[in-house]
């Protein structure tokens, strides 16, 4: 292939001065990270980078590029020196290798450097003109064509591509901060995590565990979804915290009355997420809520299960329908563990009628029927929180122990 390098465009670079530096350096890091251990030569550049392959394969390193929040896109390009008889040329050669069928195609060029002899448009007219006469497979077409030669002539050295593909968007992963994602075991909320990252949200997760009255596997699904969207937070890990949920789970089962029953235990879980967002310093909430997804979903539901938090809650799912959440959750690699048949808290003794419109000041008498506030604070206190890496290889059931002692083990 005649590929030498990719050209790697940056997002949303409208943003200005300060915030515009710290979105190139953090997107230049974050290459450097997702590319370590391969044997690229990065080379940056104001507004893009390249990344010269030397002997690497190119799908390998597009994988990698794909994990980048932040990137606009990319074309991989071949190098051409600043010489109009070299540049037709290696257009020729590039276009033998691509073309194997008749199409038509058109010229595009654009040129940066104004010392380069040749004007844009004069250029493409000299590169398709050699084109048409050495390949007999091609014909002009400037309003609808198969293909699109993109030259681009630099300072450094002319540019030549056919295709820009689209990268993941966003910003880069940690320019907005860090937030909090409550990670249950379901479809939504790591599609939830993942948008959050692309949006430049560096997160760490939550989860209530309620082993041994859920299993074991419920509490590994977590385990396994992190790892899988580790790989587009930085360094490739999230740092993520086990609250033991069991004891405060069976007072809610004992104390309130089945209605209110999922309304009262997300209430629980959104003071406890609170506490702990302001020990790590996590600015916002993070969850895969989707409005009229299930009771605890009805915009009534929200307002009373929100009031218990001052903090801001961000719900990148919230106005998304399930087909779009699922096709994330499959492009993430997320799908087929989210699906694994494992109850969690939320779906161990679901109430036959949930409300679905339920009140504040209902949910606060009976938050009245037993001591929670020292319940919630055992909560924070006994958390477990570790680091999950894309290649982490934890097996909880391995070690014969409840969770909450596995996790006191691995932190040791
Ligand atoms: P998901 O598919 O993410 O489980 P869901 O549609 O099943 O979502 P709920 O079970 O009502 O919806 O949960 C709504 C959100 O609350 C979840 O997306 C998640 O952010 C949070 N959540 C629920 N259960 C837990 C849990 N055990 N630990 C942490 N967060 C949870
Ligand atoms: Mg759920």
């Amino acid at each position: 292939m005649l590929y030498d390098r990719i050209l790697v465009r940056f997002g949303d670079l409208t943003l200005k001065g300060k915030n515009q530096i710290s979105f190139i350096r953090k997107l230049y890091n974050l290459l450097e990270e997702k590319m370590y251990g391969l044997n690229v030569t990065i080379d940056k550049k104001h507004d893009h980078v390249f990344i010269i392959l030397n002997d690497c394969d190119a799908d390998e390193v597009i994988e990698r590029l794909n994990l980048v929040s932040g990137v606009h896109s990319y074309s991989l390009v071949v190098k051409v020196n600043r010489d109009i008889e070299e540049l037709k040329q290696k257009a020729l050669e590039y276009l033998q290798e691509i073309v194997t069928s008749p199409l038509t195609f058109k010229v595009e060029t654009k040129r940066a450097d104004k010392n380069f002899p040749f004007g844009s448009l004069e250029t493409s007219k000299i590169v398709s003109g050699y084109l048409l006469k050495n390949l007999n497979t091609l014909k002009v077409d400037v309003h609808n064509p198969n293909l699109t030669l993109k030259i681009e002539i630099r300072t450094e050295g002319i540019f030549l591509y056919t295709s820009q593909i689209r990268g993941m968007g966003g910003y880069p992963v940690g320019i907005a901060g860090k937030g909090l994602l409550m990670l249950s075991g379901g479809i939504d909320s790591p599609v939830a995590g993942y948008l959050a990252m692309k949006q430049g949200i560096e997160i760490e997760c939550v989860h209530f565990e309620s082993t041994p009255l859920t299993s074991i596997e419920s509490a590994q699904k977590v385990i396994d979804l992190v790892k899988k969207i580790a790989k587009y937070a930085p360094k490739n890990r999230i740092l993520v915290h086990m609250v033991p949920f069991k004891e405060l789970h069976m007072a809610l089962l004992d104390n309130i009355p089945e209605s209110y029953n999922i309304t009262i235990m997300r209430r629980m879980m959104y003071r406890i997420a609170t506490k702990l967002a302001e020990k790590n310093n996590d600015l916002v909430l993070i969850n895969g809520e989707s409005v009229g997804q299930v009771a605890s979903q009805t915009l009534q539901s929200m307002n009373t299960i929100n009031s218990v938090t001052s903090i801001p809650v961000i719900r990148p799912l919230c106005t998304y329908d399930k087909e779009d959440i699922i096709k994330i959750s499959r492009k993430i690699d997320c799908f087929d563990i989210s699906i694994k048949p494992f109850e969690d808290c939320c779906t161990v003794y679901v109430p036959k009628a949930p409300a679905t419109a339920p009140r504040i000041y209902k949910a606060e008498a009976y938050e009245k029927n037993f001591d929670y506030e020292k319940m919630v604070d055992d909560c924070v206190n006994n958390t477990n929180s570790i680091w999950i890496s894309k290649d982490s290889d934890i097996d909880l059931a391995m070690y014969g122990l409840e969770v909450r002692e596995v996790l006191k083990e691995l932190n040791k």
